[in-house]
């Protein structure tokens, strides 16, 4: 999406391409600061957009010539010595007769800042590292025979001192925009589940009348109850 625009009789967004879809609403899952950048929001929203900041991360996928790693799903690492907070291995979580026997992977999550060193490691050195700081922790042998990497730029919200006004303030800004809802992960700076992001979905379509106006008082209702959500690893 290039641009958006709204009014009470409904909106228009335009694509990459150039294209253009007219609907009666926009409901958008992008980062909220993104969203504010497309739709033409004033500058003092802006200036609270760039102070959004959120950090990225690195997913390393190494293939290991084994079944299976360990007899577990998922290893967790909380130390700062340690460079990744997770270590999943993905064959765990599905059952496929086309998968290869022989063959597993596991990802390696890398949390970092957009363009730091990390950010910046090619997908050999984030092979080595990971591989090194595995071996470090005493865990099984995980020299791969293939490393691929991913990059995450938005992964987590920063809530740091000040973040508060600064959402309330693009938050504002969107909610002052006739047919435009902002709600999930990115459009709500919230650091959630899966299953947080559903409710939201469907908190929004119950907030849906069926002719086509929407119950502002039941989301706010239900944006309060979304400050229960609690992550869960
Ligand atoms: C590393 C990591 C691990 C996670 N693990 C778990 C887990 O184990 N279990 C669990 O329940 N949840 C997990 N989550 C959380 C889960 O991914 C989110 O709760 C869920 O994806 C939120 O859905 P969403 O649609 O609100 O946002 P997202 O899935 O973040 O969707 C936002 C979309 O906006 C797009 N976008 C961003 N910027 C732009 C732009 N400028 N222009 C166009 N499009 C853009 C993105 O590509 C993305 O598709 C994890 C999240 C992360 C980051």
């Amino acid at each position: 999406m290039q641009g958006l625009a709204t009014s009470r009789d409904g909106a228009t967004v335009t694509l990459a391409d150039g294209s253009v879809i007219c609907g009666g609403r926009v409901w958008s899952t992008l980062p909220l600061p993104a969203l504010a950048q497309m739709a033409g929001a004033p500058r003092g929203v802006l200036v609270a957009a760039a102070g959004l900041t959120q950090r990225a991360l690195v997913l390393v996928y190494l293939a290991l010539p084994i079944p299976r790693w360990t007899e577990y799903d998922a290893h967790y690492f909380p130390s700062l010595d340690v460079p990744f907070h997770r270590v999943s291995e993905p064959k765990r979580y599905r059952d496929s007769a086309d998968d290869p026997r022989d063959v597993t992977v596991l990802c390696a999550e890398i949390p970092c800042d957009l363009g730091d060193a990390t950010w910046c490691a090619t997908t050999q050195e984030l092979g080595d590292l990971v591989a090194t700081s595995l071996e470090r922790e005493g865990l099984p042998s995980a020299a791969p025979v293939h490393v691929e990497a991913r990059r995450v730029p938005n992964a987590y919200p920063v809530y740091d001192l000040g973040y508060a006004a600064r959402f309330a303030a693009l938050d504002a800004w969107a909610a002052s925009r006739p047919r435009l809802l902002t709600l999930g992960r990115q459009g709500l700076f919230a650091h959630d589940n899966t299953h947080h992001a559903l409710a939201m979905a469907w908190a929004a379509t119950d907030a849906l009348r069926d002719d086509g106006s929407f119950d502002e008082s039941l989301w706010a209702a239900a944006r309060r109850d979304f400050a229960d959500h609690v992550v869960e690893d």
